[in-house]
């Protein structure tokens, strides 16, 4: 399904550490290895606090990781500095989950959307309103909404707003965290459409960072499920309802509620809190709270194994392709 010579951006042997109290240290990514590839979604899951929106922030160049490298294209995107830099930042944009939140509220829609455009010299003030007409209606908004300002638009407008920001660059990848998390389910479906569509159209390749694995498995290509700073299964999205291996992704999608499920039935939630980063289980993370944790589970740390084309688990229960 995947081909190697569609492969945009790698990430290989990230890790990122950040210093704690007491001389501990966090380990918020612990040796992550992910492929982006060309007009395909990576959706990259996890609860709250297991280190997702860390990488993502290594994607975009909002931080350098402790070790390991970010490819994009062949080329260390962690080693650019100065205009280098900025000028790769129109490959790979961004789209936060509160818009009002990271968009001056003082700018009109034309200003938030042209800036980027205006920085890289690519249209002139004259061309703004036009411009900003194009692609608020590329995202399926009336061109006279330039005119108002971030608060007098709802929150499925306002993501529409900076998707259209995004999207300005024709970046070659966009980086979505939990960019539909704080909206109606209603309209985080619209949302959703919207980007798979524009995917489509101009063959994107979209990062999407998300806590919702029944939403991340509805579009996304690939499914990368991370569980305290490390990446546990990647599977391609269309099989995780069926081919799911690891506890924790089966775990997760135990959680997921359907309208179809029957309600007679225990909803299955995992046991216990998940572990601090800073005292994070020696062997495997997932071990203190998987009922079919073994010995060797408390001692060694699995590694992420291919077991079927496109699906590689990081289980003891589970030998690779190989039978490693
Ligand atoms: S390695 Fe062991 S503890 Fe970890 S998920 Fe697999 S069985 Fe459970």
């Amino acid at each position: 399904m995947f081909d190697e010579k569609d492969l945009i951006l790698e990430a290989k042997h990230v890790t990122r550490r950040f210093p704690a109290a007491k001389g501990k240290v966090l380990v918020a990514n612990n040796d992550i290895n992910l492929k982006f590839y060309k007009g395909k979604t990576l959706g990259l899951v996890g609860e709250s606090g297991c280190g997702k929106s860390t990488f993502m922030r290594f994607l975009v160049s909002l931080d350098k990781p402790s070790e390991g490298e970010i490819l994009y294209k062949g080329q260390d995107i962690t080693k650019l500095k100065g205009e280098k830099l900025r000028q790769h930042r129109q490959n790979i944009q961004m789209v936060f989950q509160d818009p009002a939140q990271s968009f001056n509220p003082k700018m009109k829609i034309r200003d938030v959307i042209c800036e980027p455009l205006l920085n890289f010299k690519r249209i002139t003030p004259a061309q703004k309103k036009e411009t900003a007409t194009k692609l608020l209606e590329m995202v399926e908004l009336p061109g006279e909404m330039q005119d108002r300002f971030m608060h007098n638009m709802s929150g499925g407008q306002r993501q529409r707003v900076a998707i259209a920001r995004a999207l300005a660059l024709e970046p070659e990848m966009i980086v979505m965290d939990e960019a539909t998390s704080a909206l109606d389910v209603s309209v985080q479906k619209t949302i959703i459409e919207l980007i798979t569509k524009l995917q489509r159209e101009k063959n994107i390749t979209i990062g999407f960072i998300c806590h919702d694995i029944g939403l991340i498995q509805s579009f996304a290509h690939q499914v990368a499920v991370m569980y305290l700073g490390n990446i546990v299964e990647v599977l391609p999205g269309e099989a995780i309802g069926t081919e799911a291996k690891h506890p924790y992704t089966k775990a997760l999608l135990a959680s997921v509620f359907d309208i179809k499920m029957d309600f007679t039935k225990k909803i299955e939630s995992i046991e216990s809190e998940i572990p601090s980063p800073l005292d994070a289980p020696p062997g495997c993370p997932f071990c203190d709270r998987c009922d079919q944790c073994m010995e060797i589970c408390k001692k060694e740390r699995p590694l992420l194994k291919e077991i079927a084309p496109d699906h590689e688990v990081a289980c003891h229960l589970f030998s690779g392709k190989d039978g490693e």
